[in-house]
């Protein structure tokens, strides 16, 4: 099916008093259209900031962000004010990101009135009661505070308001990190009905594989402000081919999958992201290091089909 986002080369650094900050280093991937990819890390892997950069909340570096065949790192600001519509982010911690002082119709309805979309007031309220029945908030709400709320119905209410101008692609940053495991899985299912009911792709950014593998279509592993592996869901957890992603895989439990499964300790720290190693970033936690993998970074590349690793392990040439 179509790519309706596509990344090239996208570097995001930041300067420090020690030197550049690597957090997003020459990443590239594409979503398809309906789909939801995973995005998974560590803490200070770059994730976020990568999500950030391709919605343009933050400047890039380097590199191109394609939204259905355009580049909105050119856009100027009327286009760019359109293609935001299209393009939304739901954040981990509703409480921080949602307005206190804002009621929860006030929140729905803000996006609505900054981009004019409708012209009465009853008909801003009639849609506010629509999000409000899609996401499952009670309309008894419509008048209360975000503090009045609890986690789960904070982020539906964060929710509703990134639905409200019917985006076609939406970011989801850890967006249910912070909530009780049991209202996590609610959540999740409500994203995936809405993704169904409105043709919606997501970007689903996690540090924790075990949600990831729930919702995700495919994934993207990510170490160090790089893509290390890329594939879809089955053939990764079968087959992982990156011995971070086999060290990450190691520390879940795989029902369906038939494996013996011994848990990898990962040994040594992550580098830092200011001044990183030539070679590969994983280098030195990795059991199978070789001396090339020191000297060379291994590029990304497609193994089989959409099927994509970066390690000497593995690349041959
Ligand atoms: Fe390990 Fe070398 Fe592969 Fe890096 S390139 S993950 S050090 S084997
Ligand atoms: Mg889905």
């Amino acid at each position: 099916s179509e790519k309706i986002i596509e990344v090239r080369g996208l570097k995001k650094y930041f300067k420090t008093n020690k030197g550049p900050l690597h957090a997003v280093d020459d990443i590239n991937f594409y979503i398809k259209k309906g789909e939801t990819l995973g995005l998974v890390g560590e803490s200070g892997c770059g994730k976020s900031t990568a999500g950030r950069v391709l919605l343009r909340l933050i400047p890039p570096t380097e590199g191109e962000v394609f939204f259905e065949g355009e580049n909105i790192l050119d856009f100027n600001r009327r286009k760019m004010r359109k293609a935001r519509r299209d393009m939304q982010i739901i954040f981990q911690d509703p409480y921080s990101s949602l307005n206190p002082r804002m009621s929860v119709e006030e929140v729905i309805s803000e996006p609505l009135y900054i981009n004019k979309i409708y012209k009465k007031k009853n008909e801003i309220a009639e849609r506010v009661k629509e999000l409000m029945d899609t996401v499952g908030l009670s309309q008894r709400l419509v008048n209360a505070y975000p503090h009045e709320l609890d986690g789960g119905r904070r982020q539906r209410v964060g929710i509703a308001r990134a639905l409200a101008l019917k985006p076609k692609f939406i970011v989801q940053d850890e967006p249910v990190s912070s909530l009780d495991v049991s209202i996590q899985a609610q959540i999740l299912n409500l994203m995936e009905d809405i993704q169904d009911e409105m043709g919606l792709t997501y970007l689903f950014i996690s540090h924790d594989l075990s949600v990831v593998k729930h919702v995700s279509d495919r994934i993207a592993v990510m170490y160090l402000g790089k893509i290390v592996e890329l594939g879809d869901y089955n053939s990764m957890f079968k087959n992982p081919l990156h011995p971070y992603t086999q060290a990450l895989l190691s520390a879940i439990p795989i029902p369906k999958i038939d494996v013996e499964q011994e848990m990898i300790i990962l040994e040594g720290d992550v580098p830092s992201p200011v001044n990183p190693p030539e070679g590969c970033r994983f280098y030195g936690r990795c059991r199978h290091r070789m001396d090339i993998c020191n000297q060379k970074n291994p590029e990304l590349f497609e193994i089989e089909k959409e099927r994509f690793v970066s390690c000497h392990l593995h690349n041959k040439n």
